[in-house]
């Protein structure tokens, strides 16, 4: 029996962030992290393995960092516990005083006829799985990418750059369709399309054809579209059995049910990261989202409140944070969308612009970029942010995530000291933020006019 006062179960980023996160706020505790794989990755550098990346030992998560922050390793399964003592396999025991469980998701693997065929991968964060996933696309002459989120099409746009012929079918009617509205899905579908992809929206693979290796896959409706390689790339489930084992309370497809700090409905169990519940910051219901942002966040307050509230401030609720890139244009989004604000029977303005990112306009690497803020009718607080453009889109969606956090008003926001220069920002007077809140603010003037 090994004792340790902290074990994490998990080395993904929630795992991982909590366990920094308990040393940093208890520094003469013990701690253990406990994983499966000999072998951890960075999961959002998956799609690059593909091609951008010259290796799957590219996306290495370095365990340096355990190391720096005396945090032991111990790479092994939790198969349950008995009280305060985790069980592994193998038999080993370790007995701790406080648990973070983090362990994260798997991808969906949809019911449909044929997914076991040779040929036909799902998006494994297991690096032996991706050695073969990279070394065998490399003979791939037509792929085809089943699910248009953002991992599906970061997926395409790595193939269409090692050079092969690029199929994606989505079900819902455009790209990105759980993430950002519309237009933005459309953006996405443009840039793939006009790089060589094909691109179907609104079209629901029924089979997968070939004999024992995948020769292609049939559409609802009977359309038949033939490739030697698949990916399925449908969405993530959080891995809930463990913790089922340790005798938390879970909502199924959900999460583990955890409260403002993390903690669990067991006494010194606290879980974080893809695994663990999220909460609409607006209207406190569970949300299914999984994302490195979420994770991050809660990994810190888990592991810094295991043994007294130290952190008084509780997680907000998840925002949606992300961003990514395909073929030159970056997307962005936080906090809800459109279609998600109507879903939920909320009142809003838009406001709306398009500038550039550099200024003058001509200097080199400016771009143009579209904003789309989403402002609370009344209560004149930032709901939700999404944007397209270059590079610049990655921290501006980071600025807006801090702004709704702060549940910042329109008024305020229009008074913001922005920094700018003609290599880094947009003009002054071409502010992508404020601009898009000055064009809310005036439909907010109108129609009280009106
Ligand atoms: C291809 C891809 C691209 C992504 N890109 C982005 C992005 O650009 N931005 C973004 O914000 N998010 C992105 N994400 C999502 C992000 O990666 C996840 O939200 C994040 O990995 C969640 O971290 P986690 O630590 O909760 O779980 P995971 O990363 O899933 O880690 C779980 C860990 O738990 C371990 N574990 C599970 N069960 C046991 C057990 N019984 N015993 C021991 N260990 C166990 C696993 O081995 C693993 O180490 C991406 C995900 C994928 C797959």
């Amino acid at each position: 029996m090994t004792r340790y006062d902290v074990a994490v179960i998990g080395g993904g980023p929630a795992g991982v962030q909590a366990a920094v996160s308990a040393r940093n706020a208890y520094p003469t505790k013990t701690i253990v992290l406990i994983r499966k794989e000999q072998i951890a990755l960075i999961p959002c550098g998956i799609p690059y393995v593909i091609h951008s990346l010259s290796s799957v030992d590219d996306d290495i998560l370095p365990d340096a960092m355990l190391e720096k922050n005396g945090i032991d390793l111990i790479i092994g399964e939790v198969m349950g516990r008995t009280g305060n003592d985790l069980i592994l396999s193998g038999g080993t025991e370790i007995r701790f005083e406080r648990l973070v469980v983090a362990a994260g998701s798997t991808p969906v693997k949809p019911k449909i006829p044929g997914i076991e065929k040779d040929g036909v991968h799902l998006v494994k964060k297991d690096y032996e799985y991706l050695k073969a996933f990279r070394q065998s696309s490399k003979n791939a002459h037509h792929v085809l990418v089943v699910g248009g989120g953002y991992i599906g099409v970061e997926m395409a746009d790595e193939f269409l750059k090692a050079g092969k012929a690029v199929t994606l079918v989505e079900m819902q009617p455009a790209l990105l369709r759980n993430a950002m509205d519309p237009e933005f899905g459309d953006v996405v579908q443009d840039e793939l399309e006009g790089r060589g992809a094909e691109v179907i929206t609104g079209g629901r693979v029924e089979e997968f054809t070939g004999d024992g290796s995948v020769a292609g896959v049939t559409l609802a409706g009977g359309r038949s579209i033939n490739a030697d390689f698949v990916v399925v790339s449908v969405g993530f489930t959080p891995n809930l059995s463990l913790a089922e084992r340790l005798g938390v309370d879970v909502r199924k497809d959900y999460g583990v049910i955890v409260d403002e700090y993390m903690r669990t409905s067991q006494d010194g169990i606290f879980a974080a990261g893809d695994c663990a519940t999220k909460f609409n910051c607006y209207t406190g219901e569970c949300a299914r989202v999984m994302l490195a942002s979420s994770a991050m966040a809660q990994g810190r307050l888990a592991g810094a409140n295991l043994y007294e509230i130290k952190v008084v401030k509780s997680f907000a609720g998840t925002l949606g944070a992300f961003a990514t890139k395909v073929g030159d244009v970056a997307l962005g989004v936080v906090g809800l969308t459109e279609q998600q604000a109507q879903d939920m029977g909320m009142h809003y303005v838009v406001g709306t612009t398009k500038g550039v990112d550099r200024h003058p306009r001509k200097l080199p690497n400016a771009s143009i970029v579209h904003m789309k803020l989403l402002y609370a009718r009344y209560s004149h607080t930032l709901l939700g942010a999404q944007m397209c453009g270059g590079d610049s889109v990655g921290e501006q969606i980071n600025t807006l995530g801090v702004i709704i956090q702060n549940k910042m008003t329109d008024m305020e926001i229009d008074t913001l000291q922005i920094g700018t220069h003609p290599l880094l920002t947009s003009s002054p007077l071409g502010f992508p933020i404020i601009n898009a809140t000055v064009d809310s603010i005036m439909k907010w003037y109108k129609a009280v006019e009106n």
